[in-house]
């Protein structure tokens, strides 16, 4: 039977079929043992980690490979170097620790526009309904929009319920650090038993593994556990997974399976919403002139706005005055664009209506018959990508309830990945109804 450079070519042969860093990490370092009686090969791991990602993950090929280079065997069986008995490290034991989220970023401290109810109304039913609702729910938006915030307001909501819950949060960062170092010290199983027997596993800025082949590989897994035994997983990112550099499909595809929620950029009422909630949080008083001027003139994202209050309360305190107009007029120079104009949902209507040969007053009307709900969801969708309507005010433009909206929006979501019709059929309207005008703030 055979010997060592069987081996050998075993591995040749499935270099070609697996990434170059899989390859290295997990048959490089796999030496030949001997053949058993029952035409078992015997394989030697370097650690338990190799000998449990080798079972998991590539025992099948590894047959398939030594049977295709000529090699008559019936099973493989990993040992691990150094000792037969090597001592299993323990599980990982769930210690109730302190709660990791910031107890400042709540629900009941977020203020809710046009621009970010929908991912509001995901993230409140997820935290209600863990597993249940949505699941993963991926929020993602430009960068100071409120993710972490209802990130830990889930984790908040959770573990106010049921404090026994194990929640895992931690940043893509995070989880590939602990990773690497895991890697480093052998100690995978622990690093799996802290992710995969999470009861829910909430990660900030996910879009951080794009590229990252062997993190991507593990979070695979890790979101594979979860996702099977029924445990809420909630992702946030700063872009749709369609649009990561480097992500692998069947990441992207996974992100979108449940919800997927986009904030965008905060309208007029929410900007001064949240200044004036700020401002009562601060305890100083914001006149609305005041308000509306910040308001009006800030439009990139929340941050800013709290970093702009922040600085105006303070310089009223150095000049121990009140915060007046004249004050902020002094802070701010120039003027700045607004953003384009939008279009309106009833040029949305019509051009869904055109699209799908309707007259408008169908997309209105009671009928529910697929040939109407469905350019309804698509028009009901569009209206979420190119205004800032909330959930509420869709429903009305279409006499829905704005549940049915959500339902509408989330379905078109799931799939527009993987249906080029509907796909070109929602690229040709975005482009039709592209805004064009910028306007001046006064
Ligand atoms: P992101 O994670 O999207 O970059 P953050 O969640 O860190 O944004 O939000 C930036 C700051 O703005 C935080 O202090 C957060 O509390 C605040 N913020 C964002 N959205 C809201 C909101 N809707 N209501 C109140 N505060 C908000
Ligand atoms: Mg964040």
């Amino acid at each position: 039977m055979g010997d060592v450079s069987d081996w050998h070519r075993i591995q040749e042969n499935l270099r070609g079929s697996m990434t170059q860093e899989s390859f290295r990490n997990w048959v490089e370092p796999v030496q030949f043992s001997h053949f058993g009686e029952n035409s078992d090969m015997h394989l030697m791991a370097p650690n338990l980690d190799v000998k449990d990602w080798l079972e998991q993950e590539f025992l099948t090929r590894i047959v398939a490979a030594a049977r295709s280079a000529g090699l008559d065997i019936s099973n493989v069986a990993i040992d691990v170097a150094g000792s037969g008995s090597e001592p299993v490290q323990g599980a990982f034991d769930f210690e109730p620790e302190p709660s990791p989220f910031n107890p400042k970023y709540t629900f009941d401290r977020f203020v809710v526009g046009s621009c970010n109810d929908f991912a509001h109304a995901a993230a409140r039913a997820v935290a209600s309904r863990p597993a249940k609702a949505y699941n993963p729910l991926y929020i993602y938006s430009g960068t100071g929009m409120g993710k972490t915030h209802l990130l830990h307001a889930i984790g908040n909501q959770l573990y106010s319920n049921d404090s026994s819950m194990r929640i895992v949060y931690t940043s893509a960062e995070e989880f590939m650090n602990e990773m690497v170092k895991s890697i480093r010290y052998s100690n995978m199983r622990r690093f799996h038993d802290r992710f995969r027997k999470a009861d829910a596993l909430l990660v900030d800025d996910v879009h951080v593994i794009g590229s990252k082949e062997r993190t991507q590989e593990e979070f695979f897994h890790t979101f594979n556990a979860l996702h099977n035994g029924g445990k809420q997983i909630v992702l946030c990112s700063d872009s749709n997974p369609a649009t990561i550099p480097g992500l692998v499909g069947r990441l992207r595809s996974r992100f979108s399976w449940g919800m997927m929620a986009d904030i965008q950029p905060p309208d007029l009422e929410t900007k001064m919403a949240i200044l004036d909630h700020m401002s009562d949080e601060k305890q100083v008083n914001l006149p609305e002139d005041v308000c509306s001027y910040i308001a009006t003139r800030l439009n990139t994202n929340i941050r800013e706005l709290e970093g702009v209050l922040t600085r105006l309360i303070e310089r009223a305190r150095f000049v121990n005055s009140k915060i007046t107009l004249a004050m902020v007029r002094n802070m701010f120079g120039s003027l700045e664009l607004r953003a384009p104009e939008g279009p309106t949902v009833e040029s949305i209507q019509q051009a869904v209506a055109a699209k799908f040969g309707l007259p408008v007053a169908d997309l209105l009307a009671r009928n529910n018959s697929r040939t109407v709900a469905y350019p309804r969801q698509v028009a009901m969708y569009l209206c979420k990508r190119l205004t800032r309507m909330s959930l509420t005010s869709v429903g009305k433009a279409f006499h829905k309830h704005h549940t049915t909206v959500l339902h509408s929006i989330a379905k078109i979501e799931r799939e527009i990945d993987t249906d080029r019709e509907l796909k070109a059929t929602v690229e040709e309207l975005l482009g039709k109804l592209k805004p064009t005008r910028y306007s001046q703030c006064a």
